[in-house]
């Protein structure tokens, strides 16, 4: 952790207890069960307030959909509070769905989307846009330093098996030799990112001076029915593919221009797909052994 002292805040709707107790050898860190659709009291003096909260996969945000507009948007105001009261930098964890199902292919910064407002969708879709325009509001009105990052789509060890977005549900399905579900025919897609690499995107972000948002995500784009392919050959499974409903609004394409990321933070993924992959699923390898570890 870089000797930073880090205070984690989770109301765990969908966060595994499991995954912090790795965290708790850290001195360095603290956890604090409690749910940022409240106001905040914390005691200690902050440099930095990192809003991560809200539910990410879309299965588990359209069973939550209430608390998901609400972490998003009172979630966003609580916090940017909580960083005026501290002096402290505001960092929003945005998303590349502010695109919505994008019409412009691949997606910089400057486009402003395609986004059902009423849609099942609206409810991460438009709260993260709410979030982002609060946020820059905060900065206009009030001088906040704030930083937004437009994360796409994202993978590692310490996902959910049972979080349903497509590499989980995808590599457990092979290891545990069921089918693999692909929605649709399969040919709409996504760029999937290593989440170290994403964690460095972060980092550098932070150490810049730069307010509007930043797209991270790795460029490197896959039809889901190739996806389904590349787990099945690497976790030599036996799995057969199977086709199950589109759900609805799905994006038909979806991969980030990273030209902004590599001038302002000379980043860019260094994990290929296949390696990343792999690593993800030695972890559910492990997981699937002791599931209660
Ligand atoms: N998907 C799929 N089978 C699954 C889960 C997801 O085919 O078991 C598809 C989903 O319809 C979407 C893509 O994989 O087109 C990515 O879905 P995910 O839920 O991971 O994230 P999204 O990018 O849609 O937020």
């Amino acid at each position: 952790m870089e000797g930073h002292e880090v205070l984690g805040v989770d109301n765990l709707s969908t966060g595994q207890q499991r995954n912090l107790e790795r965290l708790r050898r850290y001195r360095g860190f603290a956890f604090l069960q409690g749910d940022v659709r409240q106001p905040l009291e914390v005691a200690v003096p902050l440099d930095w307030v990192m809003h991560l909260a809200s539910p990410a996969s879309p299965p588990r945000y359209l069973r939550l959909p209430l608390e998901t507009l609400l972490v998003n948007a009172e979630g966003t105001r609580h916090l940017l509070d909580l960083s005026l009261a501290k002096g402290a930098s505001f960092f929003l964890a945005s998303t590349s769905e502010v695109y919505g199902d994008p019409l412009v292919h691949p997606q910089p910064e400057t486009y402003w989307g395609n986004v059902n407002p009423v849609g099942p969708r609206s409810i991460y879709d438009e709260s993260k846009r709410y979030a982002e325009a609060l946020t820059l509001a905060y900065h206009r009105v009030h001088g906040l330093p704030v930083r937004i990052a437009r994360i796409f789509n994202t993978y590692g060890p310490y996902m959910d098996p049972e979080d349903g977005r497509v590499v989980s549900s995808f590599i457990v399905q092979a290891l545990k030799g069921e089918p693999i579900t692909v929605y649709g025919d399969g040919t709409q897609t996504r760029s999937f990112c290593y989440v170290d690499d994403l964690v460095e995107g972060f980092r550098r972000l932070m150490e810049v001076d730069y307010p509007l948002p930043v797209n991270l995500g790795n460029p490197e784009e896959y039809r889901v029915l190739e996806l389904a392919h590349l787990v099945k050959e690497l976790t030599g499974s036996p799995s057969p593919i199977v086709f199950r409903p589109l759900p609805e609004d799905d994006p038909k394409q979806r991969r980030p221009d990273i030209t902004l990321a590599r001038r302002l933070l000379g980043w860019e993924p260094r994990v290929p797909v296949r390696e990343g992959l792999q690593r993800t699923i030695e972890y559910f390898r492990e997981v699937l052994r002791a599931p209660h570890a």
